[in-house]
């Protein structure tokens, strides 16, 4: 019996050690709450009022916890100016590459942020503005964002200007602001977050032009930008916009419907699921080199106001693969323009389009110059024939469906596959999982 307990205390030893090297002990926790206090503790039991404040505290590796309820923003909140914007939340400590700050909703609560109250005349408004890399936000709501500003103007929601910075199950909504801006930074991944019904209807005469969902227009180095799992519904002007951007993005899984319209299906802007490029209005020696090649994948365009999925005049291919689209006034629109002048508006090439499908839309496919582009196994040029009975759904209110608790896109039938399909196994390899034969077409693989 004694032999035995030199080695179990030498075991209990390890594991004690493995432990203590495992679990940061030195990560703190700060609170803020809706009643909280700025010269509190920051403790649970005496909260912060305000990100701002829990930012000075927080090191690396610090988690912040934000509890439920409403903070009603106020203009004396406005912890900065950047550029044109009145920044009320000013992110710009950074965590490291092992040691993130969070910002994150405390446990399942959900707190919202009100910015309604928030009107600096003359100025933009940035809800949050983030110039800090390797944090992490999530779990926020942010809503009434608004635009003081009569002539051309914008105000954001969630601006990112740093690099290494996840965004997390946020939404943006019932405002006047962009939902999410990567403007600068790389490697930023936004997921799982929401922006719905936002419309400037103050600017520009109310016509709502300028406000998107979700937007990345990065210079040169702002590379590795990814949305995922996203949706963009009832913003007036597009659902997501790359325009003016120069480096590659991507957009994987997201869901983008009823863009450009009022709630009441009234048009405003512009009216596109996913406006994938464009570099309007850059002379031909301020064009990017190479020109972007933004990746559109497994994706989700319903009844936009214009097009499912938009080139936007760019003046080089976009890569579009799996995405289904459907109802919009053309689903699949590759307008381009003449790199040797950035203004002849011709048919797009160089695009790659694979295993899309389109359903429904008043025009499928426009302005492709298929010959000069890597086409194949798209519903628009294959032998297949598509409609209603194609699908195992097709209630457009699956899409604003509630996500899961972990922030995934909600389980849906609407535009999957029904058993017996032609789309089933009718794509090519394109390196993405599939099941049966060969990939599907469209966004949702059958069987899964
Ligand atoms: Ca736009
Ligand atoms: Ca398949």
């Amino acid at each position: 019996m004694h032999t035995d307990s030199a080695p179990c205390n030498q075991l209990i030893r390890i594991v004690i050690l493995a432990l203590a090297i495992l679990r940061p002990m030195d990560a703190k926790e700060y609170f803020v709450a809706p009643n909280g206090s700025d010269t509190a503790l920051g403790t649970q039991a005496t909260p912060f009022a305000t990100i701002q404040r829990a930012q000075q505290s927080a090191e690396p590796g610090d988690t912040v916890l934000i509890r439920g309820g409403t903070y009603r923003m106020v203009a004396a909140q406005i912890a900065g100016r950047v550029g044109p914007y009145a920044c009320v939340t000013l992110l710009d400590k950074s965590g490291t590459a092992e040691k993130r700050i969070n910002y994150w909703a405390y446990a399942d609560e959900q707190p919202v942020f009100d910015y309604s109250q928030v009107q600096p005349a003359g100025q933009r408004v940035t809800a949050f503005r983030i110039d800090a890399s390797w944090v992490h936000l999530r779990g926020i709501e942010v809503i009434g964002v608004q635009v003081t500003i009569k002539t051309h103007t914008q105000s954001i929601g969630f601006d990112n200007a740093g690099s290494h910075n996840v965004y997390e199950r946020l939404s943006v909504h019932d405002g006047m602001a962009i939902g999410f801006w990567i403007g600068a930074g790389a490697n930023t991944l936004v997921v799982n977050c929401d922006a719905y019904r936002n419309y400037d209807s103050v600017s520009e005469g109310g016509r709502g032009g300028n406000t998107d969902g979700f937007g990345y227009h990065g210079k040169k180095g702002s590379i590795g930008n990814i949305f995922r799992g996203c949706r963009a519904w009832f913003n007036s002007d597009d659902g997501f916009d790359f325009i003016n951007s120069d480096e590659v993005a991507r957009i994987e899984n997201c869901w983008a419907f009823y863009n450009g319209y009022s709630t009441s299906f009234a048009s405003l802007g512009d009216g596109n699921g996913f406006k994938a490029g464009g570099e309007s209005g850059r002379r031909v020696e301020q064009l990017p080199n190479p020109i972007p090649r933004h990746v559109v994948v497994g994706s989700v365009a319903v009844r936009n106001k214009v097009n499912g999925f938009y080139a936007n005049h760019h003046p080089g291919g976009l890569e579009w693969t799996n995405n289904t689209s459907y109802k919009n006034r053309t689903n699949f629109n590759l307008r381009g323009r003449d790199p040797q002048d950035n203004r002849t508006v011709i048919p797009g090439r160089g695009h790659v389009l694979k295993n899309n499908l389109g359903f429904a839309g008043d025009v499928e496919v426009a302005e492709l110059d298929a010959a000069a582009s890597e086409v194949s196994a798209n519903a628009f040029t294959l032998p297949v024939t598509i409609t209603a009975e194609d699908f195992l759904g097709l209630d457009e209110a699956d899409l604003g469906k509630p996500r899961k608790p972990n922030g995934d896109l909600p389980d849906v039938a609407f535009l999957h596959l029904a058993p017996g399909s032609d789309a089933i196994d009718r794509g090519v390899d394109v390196g993405r999982p599939f099941k049966g034969q060969a990939p599907d077409l469209g966004a949702f693989e059958s069987g899964n």
